[in-house]
């Protein structure tokens, strides 16, 4: 941006124009941060006032209503994709949570409030606004009530038939991974297929499992067992609460407090094997400072997974740092494979459910990035290397 006229402040719509005065986009501006206008529309007629705010919203709940047979958590508003760029809002069963990351999404807090209320007929609005990228928007962080009362400890959303409690004041995000929706019932497929073509249950290792997601799905497809482990024993007192809540009890559920790069290691030295693997870490790349150092621990975690699978076991591997885009992903994951002696097929690339779409001229928008690979040998541990002179190799040859 070259020059500012006039004195608009944090959140306020200005018109962005090129050097001769020629329109391009009205914008919020958000003087704090490196991105100093956020584009909320293209077309000139356009007037960014509270009907304007409605008719989005209004859009982006209509867009979701397909996925209400399957769930009732779901992300009804996903910033650029939706055109409010930095409102981000999630309904878990009548309870909506909010996030404002942009100043301009801050700015029309109130009018986004009244046009949630209108649009769902919910009452019930959480505000947290506690994700750090606040900071970069000159922002405070918030959490609190917007619309009715406090919610309570743990919402009990359902999807694809299984219950999990969601806590919106103090869970990740705004409580739930809900964009792993299409991920947990590809698992569910999988081990109900597992079942079918070898008469027994499916032995899966969920990595990162946070409130159990994966895990739960697995066992409702008839898994036999699932070894789930997390760092977090918040997270995993809520995954216990959740097998219960399911009457999963055929499958043999444990839950482990572990680091994931440790116990992978240690499953392999005491010779474990599964048929199937999930690896869905956090966000190892907060930004593209920090690639490098995530890509190892990407190599890392999938090299030692491999180790660990059967011949023809699945391996489910997630990314969702931004910064780590999915050639690179692909890439790192190829060199894990590399690296394990495992020869593996890519079966599919998976990615989020279809309430975080993606905008076709937003590229950048895309997250959260999957691979679906099928192993075609187990890994054989080296016993001893034997080394050879290369004068004496020649002899022998
Ligand atoms: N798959 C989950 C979401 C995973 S979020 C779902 O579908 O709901 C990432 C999880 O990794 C968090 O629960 C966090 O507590 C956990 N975590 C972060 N670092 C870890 C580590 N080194 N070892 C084990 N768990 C870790």
């Amino acid at each position: 941006m070259a020059s500012t006229k006039g004195n608009p402040k944090a959140g306020e719509t200005v018109r962005i124009t090129d050097s001769n005065g020629n329109f391009l986009a009205w914008a919020a501006y958000s003087p704090e941060s490196a991105l100093r206008a956020r584009c909320w529309s293209f077309d000139e007629k356009d007037v960014i006032d509270e009907n304007w705010i409605k008719q989005r919203i209004a859009d982006a709940v209509e867009a979701r209503k397909n996925l209400k047979d399957r769930t009732n958590a779901i992300r009804l508003f996903y910033g650029e994709a939706d055109r409010i760029p930095g409102l981000i809002v999630d309904q878990y069963d009548t309870q909506l949570v909010t996030q404002f990351q942009s100043a301009g999404a801050e700015y029309w807090r109130e009018a986004i409030a009244d046009a949630l209320v209108e649009s769902t007929g919910l009452n019930q609005i959480y505000d947290r606004s506690d994700a750090a990228i606040r900071i970069r928007e000159g922002l405070t962080e918030r959490k609190e009530v917007l619309r009715g009362q406090e919610p309570p400890k743990e919402i009990e959303v359902v999807e694809d038939g299984i219950s999990y409690g969601v806590d919106v004041r103090s869970g990740h995000k705004t409580g739930f991974y809900v964009d792993q929706r299409d991920n947990r019932l590809l698992a569910q497929h999988l081990a109900e297929e597992f079942r079918r073509l070898n008469g027994r249950g499916i032995r899966a290792l969920n990595c990162f499992c946070y409130t159990g997601g994966f895990s739960l799905a697995l066992a409702k497809g008839g898994a036999e067992k699932v070894i789930s482990i997390d760092s977090s024993a918040d997270a995993l007192e809520i995954a216990k609460r959740n097998a219960s809540r399911n009457n999963l009890a055929d499958a043999d559920l444990q839950w482990i407090e572990d680091n994931v790069f440790e116990y992978l290691r240690k499953l392999r030295d005491e010779g474990e094997k599964f048929d199937l693997i999930i690896l869905d870490p956090p966000k190892f790349a907060s930004s593209h400072h920090h690639i490098t150092k995530a890509s190892r621990a990407y190599k890392d975690i999938n090299m030692n997974a491999l180790k660990l699978l059967n011949k023809g076991g699945h391996l489910l591997t997630f990314s969702c740092s931004g910064a780590v885009d999915v050639d690179l992903f692909q890439k790192i994951v190829a060199a894990a494979v590399f690296d394990s002696g495992v020869e593996a097929w890519m079966i599919s690339r998976l990615g989020a459910g279809s309430d975080h779409p993606l905008l076709m001229t937003l590229p950048e928008g895309e997250y959260l990035k999957g691979l679906h690979l099928i192993t075609r040998n187990e890994y054989q541990p080296k016993i001893g290397v034997e080394v050879v002179k290369a004068s004496e190799k020649s002899q022998i040859t």
